[in-house]
């Protein structure tokens, strides 16, 4: 009798320790027919199920769905799961379905219960509801989207104006003879608008990479080429500085499998963040070198350096040197956005790579090592370094083509009309789609240069027009958008066009691609 009081002394106690948790709480036996369960059970099920009956066995919920929403059978349940084969599953996540309809996300953690001689007698499962925690979760993740999108957006409006302010200072760099004052107002809006083309793609790539959208369009490239680009990008903001740099290349060629572009915009953040941070007539020291199968390029400066505590973190996201202590900017330098590393650093290990910070202390300046898997080594050639350095900056000549316009934006259309016509060029300009495919059918431009995000018809469909028509193949079609994604140049090329250039492009180096233009023309004239 006492044995007996005790038993179920015993039992009240458990169940009045289950009562009081937090979470769902129920019993079956070993046919899965449900034995006991707390009010906190109820209040997830929506419901009481029955005890110890077959059309409750189980979850005693109606419908049960995993995390993905596929439905799942009673007898697939966790509970059931722990039945089968004595197992413990803990922390799986499901979703309920409760009479009313409404949904909840919970976690299941099912175990064995076993009597005195250790044999299964059933098992118990605690449902903890996580739904206010998911709902908050899938909140962030709209939220983040959203980010994203808006980043996206943001900077591919950015770009827009400056593409008209481009043309139209390089239409007063093709003044005769400007003022001096010109001259110095012109270098400063010139240096403005790349610094904010700068931070603007800087954006984009930050929205491609968290959108995963960023894409490598891979080749065979050489360190070489890639200082040369890099150098190219970074003189400017080195020279302004009065910083020395000092390039070195490996004594033979070496070659890796990547993007060209994407590698020396890896090399030409790290020199202008040598350039930005370190004191005006600094030192900068760029190196390529071979280190056993890797290919190992090394930006050193003596400036400013990095306290010892900020090295692992100057890779993440938006992570910047607190230097409200110390003078800031330094050097006047354009501040930044806090993610030029981040991108770095997902660069180089989309290439394979590895990148690492060194310094040692405030005043001690910074070594960024990158090491890039090499892909063959070529030949013996010694490599003139200062090759690397000597830039190609020629006006290109003038053209004399027929040309067409097509560009929604009026001040983007005007100032292209007006560059081309300075050069030597027929201009006539359509501002939406419709216009365009007439004024092409009047004019026969030898070129269009259209815009694709038009009014009345794209210029996708522009151009399908254009390729249509018997005189159509003759024109060479070059896009100009603010879209430069692979899938962007992939649906030019499919609607016909023969050149993707994207906003804001530089004056240069539209000219120089009419040039090879119009000297292909003539090459198959003659
Ligand atoms: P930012 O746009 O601020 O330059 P980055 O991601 O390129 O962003 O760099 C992150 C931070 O790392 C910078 O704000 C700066 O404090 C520090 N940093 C980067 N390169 C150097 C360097 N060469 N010398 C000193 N500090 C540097």
């Amino acid at each position: 009798m006492q044995d007996q009081t005790a038993v179920h002394n015993s039992q009240l106690q458990f169940q009045q320790l289950l009562e009081k948790l937090p979470a769902g709480a129920y019993t079956c036996d070993r046919d899965g027919l449900i034995t006991y369960f707390n009010s906190h059970a109820t209040r997830i099920w929506g419901r009481a199920p029955k005890l110890n009956d077959p059309a409750d066995r189980f979850c005693g919920s109606f419908k049960l769905f995993s995390s993905d929403g596929i439905p799942l059978a009673h007898d697939q349940c966790w509970m059931a799961r722990t039945l089968e084969n004595d197992q413990e599953h803990n922390g799986h996540e499901i979703i309920i379905e409760r009479p009313d309809g409404q949904r909840l996300t919970v976690l299941a953690h099912a175990n064995p219960v076993r009597d005195e001689t250790g044999t299964l007698v059933g098992a118990v499962n605690v449902l903890i509801d996580i739904d206010e925690r998911k709902r908050a979760e899938d909140l962030l993740r709209d939220a983040d989207r959203s980010k994203n999108e808006f980043l996206a957006t943001l900077a591919h409006e950015l770009r827009n104006p400056l593409a008209p302010i481009r043309n139209a200072v390089h239409i007063l760099h093709l003044e005769a003879a400007p003022s001096p004052e010109v001259q110095w107002a012109l270098a400063i809006i010139d240096r403005q608008i790349s610094q904010m083309t700068r931070l603007i793609d800087d954006l984009l790539d930050i929205a491609r990479i968290t959108g995963d959208k960023l894409e490598l369009r891979k080749q065979q490239v050489g360190v070489e080429e890639v200082f040369r680009a890099a150098i190219e990008t970074s003189r400017p903001l080195i020279d302004g500085f009065g910083h020395e740099l000092i390039v070195t290349l490996p004594g033979q060629p070496i070659y890796f499998e990547g993007d060209l572009t994407r590698l020396a915009q890896v090399v030409a953040n790290l020199l202008n963040n040598a350039a930005k941070y370190t004191e005006c007539g600094g030192r900068i020291w760029l190196t390529g070198e071979r280190q056993g199968d890797d290919a190992v390029i090394t930006v050193r400066d003596n400036g400013i350096g990095i306290p010892a505590k900020m090295l692992p973190c100057i890779f993440e996201m938006f992570t910047q040197v607190d230097r409200s202590l110390e003078r800031s900017p330094i050097n006047g330098a354009p501040g930044g956005l806090g993610i030029g590393l981040t991108l770095v650093r997902r660069l180089v290990r989309m290439h394979g790579g590895t990148i690492r910070a060194r310094s040692d202390g405030p005043g001690k300046g910074s070594e960024f090592v990158v090491r890039l898997p090499m892909l063959v080594e070529l030949g013996q050639t010694q490599l003139d370094s200062s090759r690397v350095d000597r830039e190609d900056k020629q006006t290109p000549a003038a053209t004399s083509l027929r040309i067409l316009v097509v560009d929604d934006n009026h001040d983007s259309a005007a100032s292209l009309d007006m560059l081309l016509r300075l050069t030597g060029n027929e201009v006539h300009v359509a501002h939406d789609g419709l216009e365009a495919v007439g004024m092409a059918h009047e004019f026969r431009p030898n070129l269009v240069l259209l815009d694709i995000g038009l009014p009345q018809m794209n210029g996708y469909d522009v151009a399908r027009r254009i390729r249509q028509q018997p005189w159509g193949n003759d024109v060479a079609l070059i896009a100009l958008t603010g879209w430069g994604e692979e899938v962007d140049r992939n649906r030019s090329k499919e609607a016909g066009f023969d050149h993707h250039l994207v906003k804001p492009v530089d004056p240069a180096a539209l000219l120089a691609l009419l040039n090879s233009l119009q000297q292909k023309d003539q090459q198959s004239a003659a």
